[in-house]
């Protein structure tokens, strides 16, 4: 079978999707080819978190922001290893995102929130449950509008190349070979390889173990767009950065079942009942201290101020009375009953509030150096779910420009390719900022898409 498009995008992640349908308003007919069997990647399994300042909500809560200060903590929290002129068009670019993703229709709540690892509460939270606000934004879109082409269970293998030049796809669909021609261009939003062991392992070289670690990525996260990329000479950047959340389920590593509600009230104890790191923390720093417990094992601790009712629903919509029954989460009338339900001594676990709650009255950074504090933990009934160590995302991947132009290995524009969202490398430096991710692939995803369809 064989397909011409103006622009063929790969992946139908947030990422492809926010690209594909830019690309529509720019003029472009589109061919989006999604491996999978259903579209949203990583990003419909997300928590939905999206960074960027937005004062009429931020100034609500009495919380001061800027793109300046969005950008320091982005450039910073990589350890000023991202290349700041993409950073500098993510900050600049997330607000104005945030907007056309309203404008398309999806909501968000209206208050914003501190994401784990995320610094700053300047998390805009979808109003629907994880991250399916975005994909049903851009299926409707794609619904109410002729021009834009979803080929499903169709996985792309290698770019067709005239010259130095990118002109379409080679794919295939079960047993079916697809070419699809490009007439302007070629987006890449494949996606990271989170859920590739063998390819983690081949560009560690920072953490101990990732063989041997489960991941919160969808089975389809397997670094495709960076083989196929290597294959036309692109450069990689950054590979060697791969993101680990101290928040995976302990039987699938997946981010469900997580009961926080927010960074600021909740902390982390060991399997002693023991604090052992600011919970404010980096999400490098915060999981390397867990991997240094027992078992490399921990308790998430929260009070009724997260779950007021047992109706209430965590991040994945999963409500705290559905999670006691499947054993992912405890609940103590005291913190003594807590302990006792986990097994973690009573006394250290007394201890740790106590103190915890002594910090959040001072407000003055604890003994962990945690300064984001809300509430005290004091409001019983007390609740407890276990999290381990899990890969979470790549923040290497194609080297790209500002205009999402693939970059090769001399330094030069691959013509015709584009990338964007997870299969970029050098936004996000060593370490990305918790809800940083969904703003970005809007914010690259929005730019590939309409310089696809604005080249020659
Ligand atoms: P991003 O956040 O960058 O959009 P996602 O993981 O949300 O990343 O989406 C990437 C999408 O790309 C996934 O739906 C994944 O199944 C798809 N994908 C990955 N490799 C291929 C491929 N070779 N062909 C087609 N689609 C692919």
């Amino acid at each position: 079978i064989e397909y011409t498009a103006d622009v063929v995008v790969i992946g139908g992640g947030g990422a492809g999707l926010s690209a594909a349908v830019t690309a529509h308003e720019n003029g472009a007919n589109v061919i989006v080819l999604e491996k999978m069997p259903r579209l949203g990647g990583n990003t419909i399994l997300s928590g939905g978190a999206f960074n960027a300042v937005n004062p009429e909500r931020q100034e609500r809560q009495g919380i001061e922001d800027s793109t300046e200060k969005h950008y320091t903590q982005t450039y910073e929290g990589g350890d000023e290893a991202g290349n700041p002129e993409l950073v500098r068009t993510f900050v600049e670019g997330a607000p104005t995102a945030l907007q056309w993703l309203e404008s398309l229709g999806m909501e968000f709540n209206d208050d914003v929130f501190t994401v784990l690892g995320g610094m700053w509460p300047r998390a805009n939270k979808p109003s629907t449950p994880l991250g399916t606000g975005f994909i049903d934004t851009y299926v409707n879109y794609i619904e109410a509008n002729d021009g834009i082409e979803v080929l499903l269970d169709t996985e792309a293998v290698e770019l067709i190349m005239d010259g130095d030049r990118v002109v379409g796809v080679n794919a295939k669909s079960f047993d079916d070979t697809v070419i699809v021609n490009a007439n302007n261009g070629v987006i890449v939003a494949t996606g990271g390889f989170g859920a590739n062991p063998e390819m983690r392992e081949e560009y560690n070289e920072v953490w101990a173990d990732l063989l041997s670690l489960k991941t919160t990525n969808h089975p389809g996260a397997t670094g495709d767009g960076i083989v196929m990329g290597i294959d036309v000479n692109a450069s990689l950047v950054g590979m060697e950065h791969i993101q680990l959340l101290p928040m995976g389920d302990p039987i699938s590593g997946s981010l469900s079942g997580n009961i926080e509600q927010g960074v600021e009230n909740r902390i982390f104890v060991n399997k002693a009942g023991n604090r052992f790191v600011d919970e404010g923390a980096r999400r490098d720093v915060m999981t390397q201290a867990l991997i240094e417990q027992e078992d490399a094992f921990m308790w998430v601790i929260v009070d009724s101020h997260s779950y007021p009712t047992e109706d209430t629903k965590n991040n994945f919509n999963e409500s705290i009375a559905e999670l006691m029954e499947q054993d992912r989460a405890y609940k103590g009338d005291t913190l003594e009953a807590l302990a006792e339900q986990i097994g973690v001594n009573s006394d250290n676990l007394i201890k740790a509030v106590e103190a915890f709650n002594d910090s959040v009255e001072a407000g003055n950074a604890d003994a962990f150096g945690r300064t984001l504090f809300d509430e005290k933990l004091d409001s019983p009934p007390y609740y407890a779910g276990a999290r381990v160590p899990t890969v979470h995302h790549t923040m290497g991947g194609l080297e790209i420009n500002t205009k999402g132009q693939v970059v090769d290995t001399n330094g030069n524009v691959i013509p015709g390719l584009y990338a964007a969202g997870e299969v970029t490398g050098g936004i996000h430096g060593t370490n990305r900022l918790g809800g940083n991710a969904l703003a970005e692939i809007t914010v690259f995803g929005r730019i590939a898409g309409e310089s696809a369809a604005n080249a020659q």
